[in-house]
C-alpha cells in the first residue's frame, strides 16, 4: 500500500457533540461495517462507555475509501471528550497528522472544543472545522462558523456542515480528509520504528499493543526489542482494526494496528516506547509525558480475603489505563489496600465502574482528596481567595469564556454538577493544572473521647472546617453503638475542639430476651455478639464498628 494513500486522522470534539456517531457513519460509508439501524458508537466497546454514553477509551478503525480512482487505507482513531482523559486525546494524536474538530451547530463552541483545539494545534496537525447536528431544529451553522473564525482562525468556508444522525455530507468529510491532510512522513525502506501508543490486555493472548509504524515494516516472527526495557520479544502476531481485530501478514510503515509479541508483564508494555528489530536500533520516538493524577481515593477489598483477585483485577485495568497511579496503603480500619491517583471525579469512577463489570471485583473506595504541599512557615498564614479570575474572551455575542484559577479541591466533587445546574446546562467546563498555591488550610483530627482517630485525619479549608467536622462527627454518632460509658465524638484543630456529638452510655444487653434456663440460645447470643467485636476496632477503650469507618470515608 503506497504510504501517499494513507491517511491517519483523529475526530475531537466537546463531549456529546457527536464523534462517536459520525464515527459510526465513516465506518459504514467506507463499508468496514454494515450499514444497519443499530450501528451506536460502534468504538465505544466498553459496556460503561455504553451505559454513560461516552468514550473512555481511544479506539482505533482502519477504513478503506475509493477517491478519485485511487484506494486510500484511513485510520482513524476515535477520542475521549471529557476533561478527565485529555490524556487519552493526545496519545491518540501522536499517531496522527490531522484531526476532524466537531462542533454541535446548537451548542457551538464549548469548553472542551477549546481545550482540544489547543491539543491539536499544539501537536502542529491539520484541523479540519466540521459542524455537526445540522438537522437540528435550532441548528445556526453560520453562528458556529464565526465562532470557530474567531477563535481558532480558520476561514468560515473551510468549515464542513454535517448531520452525522442522518447521514448528510459525510462523503464531503472524507473527501476533506484525503485532500486536506498530508500522508504519514515515512520510509518503509528505513528500519521498523514502531509506535506503542495504547495498549489493552487480553486473558489469554496477554498484551495487545496498538502500534503507529513511523518506519520499516514488521510481521509475524519477527525478533523486536522495547526501547523503553530492552527486553527482546519474538511477534506472534500483528494485524489491523476495523475496528475489530483483524489479523495481517505485516504491518508497514505509516500503518496503525496491534501488535502481540508474549508481553505478559504489565510493566512490560509501556505506553509510549518504541520497538524496533533486534540488532537494528533506532532512536527512540520522544514518548508522552507521563499523566498527573489529580484526584485521590483509598481503595480497600470489602473482604480481606479478597486482596490478591482486586490486586490483580487493578493491575490489568492499569495496563489498560496507565494514566493511573497505584501504591500500596494500609489502614487500622479497612485492612491493606491501596491508594490510587485519577485524572479526576469521573475517572475515578469510570475506573471503579470497570472494575466491577469488567473483573467482578466490590470495593471500598474512600472520599477522594487532592495533593496537597505542606511548606511549615508563616506563608500559610496568608489569607488566599479561593477563586481569582484570570481572563475572559467573548466567543459571541452571547457565549464569553472565562478563566478563574480555583483550588483543585472546590471542583473535584460536585463543582461540575453545580455549574450545570445553575446555568440550566448553559455552561461547560475544562480545567488544567495550575500549579500549586498557598491557602488557609488545617488538619483536622477527630478524637473519641480525647483520642485521635488516625483513620479520620483530613485537610480541610480552615472556613471549610466547622460544617465538615459536623456532618462527620453526626455520621459517627449514627453509627457508634451505645457502650457501657458516654462517648465524646469531637472534631478538633489543634487543640480547639470545633464540633462535637455524644453516644449516651447504655449496655446492649442480648440477653434481656431470654426468659428463664434456655442455655444453649444464650449460648448462641453471647457467641454472636463476640463475634460482633471482631469486626470492631478499638480506639482506646471504645469498640468502633468497621461499618462506622466505611460510612464516614466512603463516598456518598
Ligand atoms: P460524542 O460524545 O461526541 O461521542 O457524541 P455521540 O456520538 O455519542 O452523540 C451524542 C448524542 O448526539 C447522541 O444522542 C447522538 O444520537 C446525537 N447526535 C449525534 N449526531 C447527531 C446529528 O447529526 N443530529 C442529531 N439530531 N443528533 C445527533
Ligand atoms: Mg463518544
Amino acid at each position: 500500500f503506497p504510504v501517499e494513500n494513507v491517511r491517519n486522522f483523529g475526530i475531537i470534539a466537546h463531549v456529546d457533540h457527536g464523534k462517536s456517531t459520525l464515527a459510526d457513519r465513516l465506518l459504514e460509508l467506507t463499508g468496514t461495517i454494515a450499514k444497519t439501524d443499530h450501528n451506536k458508537q460502534v468504538l465505544d466497546k466498553l459496556q460503561v462507555e455504553r451505559e454513560r454514553g461516552i468514550t473512555v477509551k481511544a479506539q482505533t478503525a482502519s477504513l478503506f475509501y475509493n477517491y478519485g480512482g485511487k484506494l486510500y487505507l484511513l485510520n482513524l482513531i476515535d477520542t475521549p471528550g471529557h476533561v478527565d482523559f485529555n490524556y487519552e486525546v493526545s496519545r491518540s494524536l501522536s499517531a496522527c497528522q490531522g484531526v476532524l474538530l466537531v462542533v454541535d451547530a446548537n451548542e457551538g463552541i464549548q469548553a472542551q472544543t477549546v481545550a482540544n483545539f489547543f491539543l491539536a494545534f499544539e501537536a502542529q496537525l491539520s484541523i479540519i472545522p466540521v459542524i455537526n447536528k445540522i438537522d437540528l431544529k435550532n441548528a445556526d451553522p453560520e453562528r458556529v462558523e464565526k465562532q470557530i473564525e474567531k477563535m481558532f482562525d480558520i476561514p468560515s468556508d473551510e468549515c464542513i456542515k454535517i448531520s452525522a444522525k442522518l447521514g448528510t455530507n459525510i462523503e464531503r468529510v472524507l473527501q476533506a480528509v484525503i485532500e486536506r491532510i498530508a500522508p504519514p512522513k515515512v520510509s518503509r525502506e528505513n528500519p521498523l520504528k514502531a509506535l506503542v501508543f495504547d495498549s489493552t490486555f487480553d486473558q489469554y493472548r496477554g498484551v495487545i499493543a496498538n502500534v503507529a509504524l513511523f518506519d520499516g515494516v514488521v510481521s509475524k516472527g519477527d525478533k523486536i526489542v522495547s526501547a523503553y526495557t530492552q527486553k527482546t520479544y519474538e511477534v506472534n502476531e500483528v494485524g489491523i482494526l476495523s475496528p475489530d481485530e483483524q489479523r495481517t501478514q505485516k504491518l508497514y510503515a505509516g500503518q496503525v494496528g496491534y501488535l502481540i509479541a508474549g508481553m505478559k508483564d504489565v510493566t512490560e508494555a509501556q505506553i509510549g516506547d518504541t520497538l524496533y528489530l533486534h540488532k537494528q536500533p533506532v532512536e527512540p520516538l520522544p514518548g508522552f509525558k507521563s499523566a498527573k493524577p489529580m484526584v485521590f481515593a483509598g481503595m480497600y477489598p470489602i473482604d480481606q480475603s479478597e486482596y490478591n483477585n482486586l490486586k490483580s483485577a487493578i493491575e490489568k485495568l492499569t495496563l489498560n489505563d496507565s494514566s493511573v497511579t497505584v501504591h500500596r496503603d494500609s489502614s487500622l480500619a479497612l485492612g491493606a489496600g491501596w491508594r490510587l491517583g485519577f485524572l479526576g471525579l469521573l475517572h475515578m469512577e469510570v475506573f471503579n465502574q470497570r472494575l466491577e463489570q469488567e473483573y467482578n471485583a466490590s470495593v471500598i473506595l474512600t472520599t477522594p482528596t487532592v495533593p496537597y504541599k505542606a511548606v511549615l512557615s508563616s506563608a500559610k498564614l496568608i489569607k488566599a481567595r479561593r477563586a481569582v479570575q484570570k481572563n475572559m474572551v467573548f466567543i459571541d455575542q452571547n457565549r464569553v469564556m472565562l478563566k478563574y484559577l480555583f483550588p483543585l479541591n472546590e471542583i473535584v466533587v460536585d463543582f461540575y454538577d453545580s455549574l450545570k445546574s445553575l446555568s440550566s446546562g448553559y455552561a461547560s467546563f475544562d480545567y488544567e493544572d495550575a500549579g500549586y498555591q498557598t491557602a488557609d488550610l488545617v488538619k483536622m483530627d477527630i478524637l473519641l473521647n480525647g483520642n485521635p482517630v488516625e483513620e479520620l485525619v483530613t485537610i480541610v479549608h480552615k472556613e471549610k472546617a466547622h460544617p465538615i467536622g459536623k456532618s462527620i462527627c453526626e455520621r459517627l454518632k449514627d453509627t457508634i453503638p451505645r457502650q457501657l460509658f458516654e462517648i465524646a465524638i469531637q472534631a478538633a484543630i489543634g487543640s480547639k475542639i470545633i464540633a462535637r456529638e455524644t453516644v449516651k452510655a447504655y449496655r446492649k444487653n442480648v440477653l434481656a430476651k431470654c426468659y428463664g434456663g434456655d442455655i444453649t440460645r444464650k449460648m448462641k447470643l453471647l457467641k454472636r455478639q463476640a463475634e460482633g467485636k471482631k469486626r470492631m476496632r478499638k480506639v482506646g477503650n471504645i469498640e468502633v464498628p468497621k461499618d462506622a469507618f466505611i460510612r464516614v470515608l466512603k463516598r456518598q
